[in-house]
């Protein structure tokens, strides 16, 4: 990961600390080293997951030369976090306007920490995967723990932003989905429940809507810092899934990731439809399933038994899909961009 700090000298300066306390909370989140079990509803404790990755500060720079993986700069520009270029590109992100450009984008995660005025964080979308514009913006009054000193620091004080963005980054989206409505799948993810209310602040147990309890403590809700305290068992998952797929290339040793591909399958993409091609005694009963990045599901049918799954991929919008093969006991994903 690699940190590029850009402000105004009259703001208040994000010190190498504080990008530490950052560090120590995304890592924390990310892998369950927070006993906060006891603030998580009781409901909800066999849903809970993590994704057990370590995220480390980049030790070289592009050209090889050691380095923290902090970048300094000053600008005169305002709210650089919000600001655009003419054609659309966001400043933050490039030398030439104001910002400062990515690091390997598809070996390393880029976070630009600088003033926002719509957003506490954003996260570029999947399609944007090892572009010069992948990556994350956070706002500083966002990032990492912030001191009292700076106001209001109450709602996005523990650094939880940054958590909440990966996330993102990693494939999920909201727990509420693309609408805030009962009748989609929501956020195409099976352990989180439908929700059609965007809560904020610290909402008391229970808060129900679509007929059941919703998880106000997700990281992948609106609430307030303190009260954001766990991924799912099925968020886990599809984070896991977009590491080894579109994200590969940031996997520096992969101890701790559980790769399960159990399944086989050859998956072949032509313009306008895709195959799935079963390998060798694989011929048992399994769901064929898509999602978009905002996790609605496109497509979700019984895999043929023949040899060849042909799917219909004309008029598709262009987009990052995330295919599925499960049966009784495994599974296989694949990550695909269909859509001319
Ligand atoms: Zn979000």
């Amino acid at each position: 990961m690699v940190i590029h700090i850009i402000q105004r000298p009259n703001e208040v300066q994000i010190t190498d600390a504080r990008i530490q306390t950052q560090m120590d909370r995304i890592n924390r989140d990310f892998q369950g080293l927070d006993d906060n079990r006891s603030l998580i509803p009781e409901l909800f404790h066999e849903n809970i997951g993590f994704p057990n990755f370590e995220f480390v500060l980049a030790d070289e720079d592009p050209n090889g030369r050691p380095s923290e993986g902090i970048i300094r700069k000053q600008t005169s520009i305002n709210n650089i976090g919000s600001a655009f270029s003419r054609d659309g590109k966001e400043a933050i992100k490039f030398n030439s306007l104001g910002g400062s450009d990515a690091w390997h984008p598809d070996s390393c995660i880029n976070v630009w920490v600088g003033a926002t005025t719509d957003f506490f964080g954003f996260a570029a979308p999947l399609d944007l995967a090892g572009t010069p514009e992948d990556g994350i913006i956070i706002s500083p009054e966002a990032f990492g723990l912030v001191p009292t000193s700076v106001e209001e620091p109450v709602s996005t004080g523990l650094g939880r932003t940054l958590t909440h963005e990966l996330g993102h980054y990693f494939g999920l989206s909201h727990v509420w989905g693309s609408d805030t409505t009962c009748d989609n799948d929501g956020d195409g993810i099976e352990d989180t429940p439908e929700q059609e209310v965007i809560y904020t602040q610290c909402p008391e147990f229970p808060q129900v809507s679509c007929n059941s309890s919703d998880m106000t403590n997700n990281y992948m809700q609106f609430t307030n810092d303190e009260c954001l305290l766990f991924f799912t068992n099925g968020q886990a998952q599809r984070m896991r899934d977009v590491l080894n797929d579109v994200r590969s290339d940031l996997i520096v040793s992969s101890n701790n990731v559980q790769i399960e591909d159990e399944l086989s399958f050859e998956i072949r993409q032509s313009l306008g439809s895709l195959e799935i091609v079963r390998e060798k005694n694989t011929s048992n009963f399994a769901i064929v399933s898509i999602f978009n990045t905002s996790g609605q599901l496109i497509l979700n049918e019984e895999l043929n038994s023949v040899n060849v799954h042909t799917i219909d991929t004309n008029n598709w919008p262009r987009a990052v899909y995330i295919l599925s093969i499960l049966d009784a006991n495994s599974r296989f994903t694949h990550t695909f961009t269909a859509g001319y």
